[in-house]
């Protein structure tokens, strides 16, 4: 494998100071790693670690969220770079952030997208940070049927209902963990459309494994 060095001139990708790797020693510090306590099912601060009031009081179809980071600066640029620009070795540094100590599913499955998303974007960048996963993907078990509207552009009530029905699983999963990779979690409408899909077809226990998450205006 390249070196990032090689990638980035040596230089950090936020500041263009000097670098060993993909930021300076200042720059990754500033990253808003979210430490504990935090709700196991959503990834929102939860006081002493406990499912959070949301989750007791409607239970979200996935059983844990592991996220990374809080999608803000300077993390939300550089997923943006990765998601817009087509920066696709900052993937792998991304990946990393999300996979240390956590190599335990079944199945690792990245956040599909539909045939004509792919095509616009020329790659998916759930499929770029879960290859960071160091181990089998599959990339063919998790299909988007049909292209949904931007989530983003859409009212927080309303994402659930455009993601109904969008995705199909290829095989039967009885009994596995699967481990469901993405960017960015916002209101996990997306993220529980799946795992709903994953379930379906047998799938024991599903779990969003995230770089960075957004959390909502009130909580
Ligand atoms: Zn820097
Ligand atoms: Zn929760």
């Amino acid at each position: 494998m390249r070196s990032f060095s090689f990638l980035f001139g040596g230089s950090c990708f936020l500041c263009r100071g000097a670098a060993r790797g993909v930021l300076c020693g200042d720059c990754d510090a500033e990253l808003p790693r979210l430490a504990p306590p935090r709700c196991p099912r959503c990834a929102l601060a939860s006081p002493r670690g406990e499912p959070c009031g949301r989750c007791l009081a409607e239970p979200p179809p996935y059983d844990a969220t592991v996220a990374a980071l809080a999608y803000a600066f300077p993390a939300d640029v550089l997923i943006q770079a990765l998601k817009f620009r087509g920066e696709l070795a900052l993937a792998p540094f991304l990946g990393a952030l999300l996979f240390r100590n956590r190599t335990s599913a079944d199945v690792i499955v990245p956040v599909p997208m539909s045939n004509q998303g792919l095509r616009e974007r020329g790659y998916n960048q759930a499929v770029e940070i879960a290859r960071a996963a160091g181990r089998p993907i599959e990339l063919g078990l998790c299909t988007k049927q049909r292209d949904t509207a931007q989530q983003t552009g859409l009212p927080w009530s309303e994402r659930r209902r455009n993601v109904r029905g969008a995705f199909s699983c290829t095989r039967r999963l009885d009994g596995k963990s699967v481990a469901v990779v993405d960017d960015v979690m916002t209101t996990g409408a997306t993220l529980a459309e799946i795992a709903t899909t994953l379930k379906a077809a047998g799938a024991a226990h599903v779990e969003n494994w995230v770089v960075a998450r957004t959390f909502p205006p009130d909580a």
